[in-house]
């Protein structure tokens, strides 16, 4: 999206050293992002939102702002369509049996994407299609989205708010971007536990949030299948926000969404990168979920 923005392709890039310094690398399957189809974006966007990305791409080395940190090079439409291509064909493997669980390396990230508008870095909701991907194509009742993103998933929550079979559940630094998600107390529909925290919130209150109100939800729902929201910018390292995660807490939170998995939905679990904008911390914290959802911590 430009050379001074944050999220950048170095992240993925970050993402892959870390998997090889780690040695996990050689352990996991690789596969490549399909595209995804138009049909398959429409499964929560409306024609004008795809249309807004698809038809305004600029020439080489240019860019096209659909907000003030919302940009489209020349790529975008392709590298949207493959994002959301990764999230669903990693749907399909897993729903297939052929791997336990799946991470997509994915960028643009998604989960600020509206029905109806791109924002916040992201073009199309790579969880949100997926998810719907999973309910339509193999008749699953019962989903979990679970988002620890820093920042709060506007697009997941207006997509499924709605929709009980959906069940969201996420902190969220507030204020923040997007400066939504806060109800007032009692108008939020149960199938959405999205929980806002202050700057400066530490790891044991987040893993508080995990233990009282996330589990508790996710036990109720019973969910047959989980998507996780992976983003990493609530590490302490990461200047975009002011949470004090480190590596040791996203694998702990892992494990806790391994053991739901394994109880309801046969330990099928589809993870999407979302934010994470420091490149080290993003690296580190990716090999650390990973080697949970691996096996291998
Ligand atoms: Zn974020």
């Amino acid at each position: 999206m430009g050379d001074w923005h944050p999220e950048s392709p170095f992240r993925l890039q970050a993402i892959d050293d870390q998997l090889i310094a780690s040695g996990i690398a050689n352990l996991l399957e690789h596969r490549e992002a399909p595209l995804a189809s138009v049909e398959d974006l429409q499964l929560v966007h409306s024609d004008a939102a795809i249309a807004r990305v698809r038809d305004h791409l600029p020439a080489p080395g240019d860019y096209y702002p659909l907000d003030s940190d919302t940009l489209l090079n020349a790529c975008s439409w392709d590298a949207a369509r493959r994002a959301a291509g990764a999230a669903i064909a990693a749907t399909d493997a897993v729903m297939a049996g052929e791997v336990d669980n799946a991470f997509c390396a994915i960028r643009p990230p998604g989960h600020h994407a509206t029905p109806d508008a791109a924002m916040g870095f992201c073009l199309f909701n790579n969880v949100a299609i997926a998810a719907r991907h999973a309910m339509q194509v193999y008749g699953l009742e019962r989903i979990a989205i679970v988002d620890f993103d820093v920042h709060h998933g506007n697009g997941t929550e207006d997509t499924f708010s709605e929709d009980p079979r959906v069940l969201m559940v996420s902190f969220f630094q507030h204020p923040l971007y997007p400066y939504t998600g806060v109800h007032p107390a009692g108008s939020e529909p149960a199938h959405m536990v999205n929980v806002p925290v202050p700057a400066y919130t530490r790891s044991d209150v987040i893993r508080d949030i995990v233990r009282q109100r996330w589990l508790p939800a996710l036990h109720a729902h019973r969910p047959e299948m989980i998507f996780i929201s992976a983003g990493f910018d609530a590490h302490r390292e990461d200047d975009i926000a002011s949470v004090g995660l480190v590596e040791a807490d996203y694998a702990w939170i892992t494990r806790q969404l391994v053991e739901v998995a394994r109880l309801y939905a046969k330990g099928r679990i589809v993870s999407c990168l979302e934010g994470g904008y420091a490149l080290s911390a993003l690296g580190r914290s990716v090999v650390a979920h990973l080697k949970v959802l691996a096996g291998i911590d």
